[in-house]
């Protein structure tokens, strides 16, 4: 089986490793050519465009930035939907919204290639660990011979739905994410203010049943002012504004959601925009 895999950032290079060392036969296209390299000296395949990537491959993965570029890499004049042999499979492992991936579903049926949104959750660590969870929108039948592939990189698959139903769940779970750490960033700032030790604060609030699970993952970002990223801040931002975009467009109110999405953009502006979105606690911890 032929695989290609465009988008070579801080999940995908990762992906791919784990592909390849499965033994599958790769093709790799990423905008910046020096990130493909441990790669390619392992045994994967150049691609010199997108269009390229997609070339003679049965199933293409995507996992890039945003919808803009997703579109842009798929569709433009070097796009790999013009490539792609008819009756392949293209997985969009992208955080995208909903009914961008039902675009890009009707677009692909239409040029004669079958489609999957399939973004992931979990960071770089479960990616470099296959590891990662993989939640899938498109029809059963692909998702079923997808998945000894998603199993390569990840430690779970669920079908979720049809096209669109994999961004819809994603974008559920960074809405939680993205609110999660930002009040506990809050609540631990103001605490601090207070007089309370940074590092009580931290003990107990992590304690209460209160506090997400998972911000004893990010702990040690926030006790050693260690924001190098895993999940970079200004993603996040965008996947808050996929919320609010879904939100809009389905006529749903989504008032938490709207703030804390403007909140990472401001951080964003403070030159956060690349340090791991656990910032938000150094936002708003730092006065002017
Ligand atoms: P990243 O390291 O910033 O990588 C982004 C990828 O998109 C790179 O391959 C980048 O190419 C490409 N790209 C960006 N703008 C482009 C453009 N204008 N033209 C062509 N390519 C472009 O991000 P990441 O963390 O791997 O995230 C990738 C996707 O996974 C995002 O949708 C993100 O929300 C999602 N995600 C991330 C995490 C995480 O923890 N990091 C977890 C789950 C899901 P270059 O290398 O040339 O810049």
């Amino acid at each position: 089986m032929k695989i290609g895999f465009i988008g070579l950032g801080i999940m995908g290079s990762r992906m791919a490793f784990n592909l390849l060392n499965a033994g599958y036969d790769l093709k790799v296209y990423n905008r910046t050519k020096e990130k493909a390299e441990e790669l390619l000296n392992n045994g994967a395949h150049w691609a010199d465009s997108a269009k390229e990537a997609g070339e003679g491959v049965d199933i293409l993965f995507s996992m890039l930035e945003k919808p803009a570029v997703v579109e842009e890499m798929a569709t433009g004049s070097e796009g790999f939907l013009s490539g792609m042999q008819k009756d392949a499979l293209w997985i969009d492992c992208s955080t995208v919204n909903p009914s961008f991936s039902e675009r890009m579903s009707n677009l692909a049926i239409k040029t004669g290639i079958r489609f999957m949104d399939v973004p992931v959750s979990g960071s770089k660590v479960p990616a470099e660990e296959g590891e990662l969870l993989f939640l899938a929108g498109g029809t059963k039948e692909d998702f079923e011979e997808a998945k000894p592939l998603f199993l390569k990189m990840g430690k779970d698959a669920v079908h979720i739905g049809p096209a669109g139903k994999g961004s819809a769940m994603k974008i559920m779970i960074n809405q939680l994410l993205g609110q999660s750490i930002l009040a506990f960033s809050e609540s631990l700032n103001l605490g601090m203010a207070m007089g309370i030790d940074k590092k009580t604060g931290m003990d107990i609030l992590l304690k209460t049943p209160v506090t997400a699970p998972i911000l004893d993952v990010f702990r040690s970002r926030i006790e050693n002012n260690d924001y190098e990223p895993n999940f970079p801040l200004k993603h996040l931002q965008k996947d808050l504004h996929l919320f609010t975009e879904t939100a809009y467009e389905l006529g749903q109110p989504s008032p938490l959601t709207s703030t804390a999405e403007e909140i990472y953009g401001l951080a964003k502006h403070k030159n956060m925009a690349d340090l791991d979105f656990t910032a938000v606690f150094k936002y708003l911890h730092e006065k002017e």
